[in-house]
């Protein structure tokens, strides 16, 4: 099953799957490349595979063709069936699997270890072998808990707000270290006086509770730092995995999902205004179930129509257009580009704003301009655009909502307070596009943009509004 004496053609296929993953890295780092950094992710996958299929006696072909079969079928009909609107949710599925992949193949190793080729001469397996089998079962289980917690969250299986257990920061801790404790105690004893395996158990029992634990404090806008971190963890989880079956494919791949998921995560804690330990540690964010969602009263509000918005953005000088998540929802990106287009060639200078979290995934609003051919140069950052705001005649609020919150900046009771958001009140001019007033962003919160005196509300589905404003706009 294992492959200690390692076989030279073995390791230089192995190094060049792990190649084609760095250059699959780099190709992701920019949308113009991602499809290239696609493609090498997918020879670099084949190698990798296709090499272990043929040098380790694993099970019979028509076994392993028949699982091959099985799952393309499954990834192919999720992947041209889902909505671009339910990615995180998958991704949060997908890194479930890959935790719960790591606690099977740990217990497998575990319940039979000479299959493994872990054992000593005595029978008893390695010390060595012991800490990776416990780390690799414990980070997979945190990963799998974790994971179907996010999913069950972002697909609206359960409330978004966090779940604050009293002396959840102790309770935490406690069975982390609780964790720690019983695997170094497994790997310190000789295996007879470790018992019939309940140290194994336990740890596995208590993993569970911790990804459960992390994640049910998590709430309002903080979805994005769980998600890259447990995409970080299932990285982890295979790598140690890859230590037990002796595979360096796995610990490269591994290695290099759990850094780069632990990269991203940090960019999106800087993005959110978070620190990365207390992201780790979880529960995070709102301290009490706090935020404005009770206190909303009537207010007195403008509303606005295409033809409003139509005439004034022609008459403008620049107009920044900030996309979110409602926007995704009704798949606007193409009309907007056209109507981005029309107002440019009006000599208006056209902006699109993004901000890191807008949308549910990261990356999510580069994803859809870049689908609506909207030219990168006219795409910015939040910390490039921010400034601008100020000398900004229109702010094109396109189904966003929490990223353009300014009780991130003043509300401290505020579940979202401390994240950057753009400074919209800034502009001119705001129009706000969104289906309803009662209508919230993911946090839940209510915006005090609505009500200010230079918004206008667009209430309508967003790909319908911006249709009607391409139509005045050509009028
Ligand atoms: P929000 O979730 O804050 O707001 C979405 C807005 O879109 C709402 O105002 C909603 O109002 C409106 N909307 C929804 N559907 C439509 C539609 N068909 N037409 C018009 N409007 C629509 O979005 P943002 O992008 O501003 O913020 C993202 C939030 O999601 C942040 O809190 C972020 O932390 C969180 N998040 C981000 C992830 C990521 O990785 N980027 C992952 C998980 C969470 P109405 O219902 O009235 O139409």
């Amino acid at each position: 099953m294992s492959e200690h004496a390692v076989n030279p053609w073995v390791a230089i296929a192995y190094l060049v799957a792990g190649i084609f993953f760095i250059l699959a890295l780099r190709g992701l780092s920019h949308p113009t490349a991602s499809r290239r950094g696609n493609r090498f992710g997918m020879a670099g996958m084949l190698i990798a595979v296709v090499t272990t299929l043929v040098t380790h006696v694993i099970a019979s072909l028509p076994e392993m063709l028949i699982a091959i079969a099985l799952g393309a079928v499954i990834g192919l009909t999720t992947a041209r069936k889902i909505a671009m609107t339910a990615m995180p949710q998958l991704v949060a599925a997908f890194h479930s699997l890959v935790g719960l992949a790591a606690v099977l193949v740990a217990t497998a190793a575990f319940l039979d270890p000479g299959g493994f080729g872990i054992v000593d001469a005595a029978g008893n397996i390695l010390a060595v072998s012991r800490v990776e089998l416990m780390l690799g079962a414990a980070i997979g289980a945190i990963t799998f808990s974790g994971s179907v917690i996010a999913f069950a969250k972002l697909n609206g299986n359960m409330s978004g707000a966090p779940i604050l257990l009293p002396g959840r920061h102790v309770i935490n801790l406690g069975t982390i270290v609780a964790i720690l404790g019983i695997t170094a105690f497994y790997a310190a004893v000789p295996q007879a006086a470790a018992g019939e395996g309940w140290m194994f158990w336990t740890a596995l029992a208590l993993a569970f509770a911790v990804g459960f634990l992390l994640i049910i404090p998590i709430g309002g806008a903080d979805m994005p730092v769980v998600v890259s971190m447990l995409n970080s963890y299932s990285g982890w989880a295979a790598a140690a995995m890859g230590f037990t079956l002796h595979n360096t494919a796995m610990i490269i791949t591994g290695a290099l999902v759990g850094a780069s998921g632990a990269i991203l995560s940090y960019i999106m804690c800087r993005a959110m205004n978070r620190s990365f330990i207390s992201v780790i540690a979880g529960g995070f964010g709102a301290e009490s179930g706090s935020g404005a969602e009770g206190e909303r009263i009537d207010r007195p509000w403008k509303r606005g129509s295409a033809e409003d918005a139509a005439w004034i953005m022609k008459e403008a000088q620049q107009v920044i257009i900030i996309p979110g998540y409602g926007m995704a929802v009704a798949q606007a990106q193409h009309v907007l580009r056209e109507m981005g287009d029309l107002l440019k060639a009006q000599g208006v200078t056209v902006k699109y704003a993004i901000h890191p979290v807008a949308g549910r995934m990261p990356g999510h609003m580069n994803v859809l301009l870049a689908e609506a051919n909207v030219p990168y140069d006219d795409v910015f950052e939040l910390e490039d655009i921010n400034g601008e705001f100020a000398q900004t005649d229109v702010a094109f609020i396109i189904g966003a909502n929490d990223v353009v919150n300014p009780a991130a900046k003043t509300d401290r009771s505020s579940p979202i307070y401390g994240m950057p958001v753009f400074d919209v009140e800034k502009a001119k001019a705001i129009f706000f596009i969104k289906r309803s007033m009662s209508g919230v962003g993911y946090a839940g919160v209510d915006n005090e943009v609505f009500y200010m005196d230079q918004t206008m509300m667009l209430l309508a589905d967003a790909k319908k509004m911006v249709e009607d404003v391409v139509k005045a706009l050509q009028h």
